[in-house]
């Protein structure tokens, strides 16, 4: 190594190390205003840029996130704005199941899906990313004219509980304005990223004239610690019952595992005596 270049690099090993120094020190102050426990070797970027922002944080979790607080606050929400905030369809009449679809469009899985769909006749929720419509128009298109209904799952799919209301509102007029010049269609229910939602966001989505749909069934099919063909297959079989919206993924990463599951799930449901209907469907039935 020439003097120099050792230099330049003696120099930024230095900097690395300073600015390494910079976050340990200011590293409680970050989690006691996040509300969290200091545990983690570093800091999560979300947590650095809401402390530098001071954006509001939605839930006070604890480091050890955990997905049963998810579950109550979610539960919290949809027993509280009960028009506005779906988990599933509570008086389902009949024997519904609504499979929803997130993060599409694209133009390799989810036309695989689109095409597993067709072959058993069954009609899904599919809620796009409305930054992706542009490059992915056609898919969008072929989602719509086969009879699937579509949603609004944000223009930048980032996390609204991080938003100020005004980001949240340009977020969502940017959405608008991508679904109707792509598309020509105006989406009336909405999934927010990750699921995440302040209660002050569904009442502005609510007049902005949007439900707000979760999930009731979670296949985890976005994670790949536990996303197996057979697991996912098995936590549908497990969970399903009249009114459940079960949470699957199009897009967004390898959609291999779902595309494998997807048929022996259909074909159990069916067997079972469950029918397949979309959201809007399910909700004003
Ligand atoms: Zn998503």
């Amino acid at each position: 190594m020439q003097k120099k270049s050792r230099h330049r690099f003696i120099i930024l090993c230095f900097l690395f190390l300073l600015f390494y120094a910079m976050l340990l020190l200011i590293k409680p102050f970050v989690y006691e205003k996040a509300g969290k426990e200091i545990q983690p070797i570093f800091i999560s970027w979300a947590d650095l840029s809401n402390f530098m922002f001071k954006k509001p944080f939605l839930y006070n979790l604890p480091e050890t996130y955990s997905e049963e607080i998810f579950k109550q606050e979610v539960q919290r929400q949809a027993t509280h704005f009960p028009h506005s905030f779906f988990l599933e369809k509570a008086d389902a009449k009949q024997k519904w199941i609504a499979l929803t679809f997130d993060d599409s469009p694209d133009d390799w899985y989810c036309p695989q899906i689109l095409g597993i769909l067709e072959k058993y006749k069954v009609k899904a929720t599919f809620f796009l990313i409305a930054n992706r419509l542009k490059k992915y128009k056609q898919n969008a298109i072929d989602i719509k004219e086969k009879g699937h209904l579509i949603g609004n799952h944000s223009y930048s799919h980032q996390k609204y509980s991080f938003m100020t209301m005004d980001e949240m509102q340009k977020d969502i007029d940017s959405a608008e304005i991508a679904f109707r010049e792509q598309i020509q269609f105006r989406p009336t229910i909405f999934r927010p990223p990750y699921g995440m939602i302040t209660d002050e966001q569904i009442v502005a989505l609510s007049e902005r004239k949007y439900k707000v749909i979760n999930w009731s069934i979670d296949t985890y099919d976005w994670d790949n610690k536990r996303n197996t063909p057979l697991e996912i297959f098995t936590r549908v079989e497990q969970y399903a019952h009249s009114g459940a919206i079960v949470l699957m993924h199009s897009s967004g990463k390898d959609r291999e595992y779902t595309i494998q599951a997807l048929p022996s799930i259909i074909k159990s449901l069916k067997d079972r005596g469950f029918q397949f209907v979309t959201i809007d469907e399910m909700l004003t039935n």
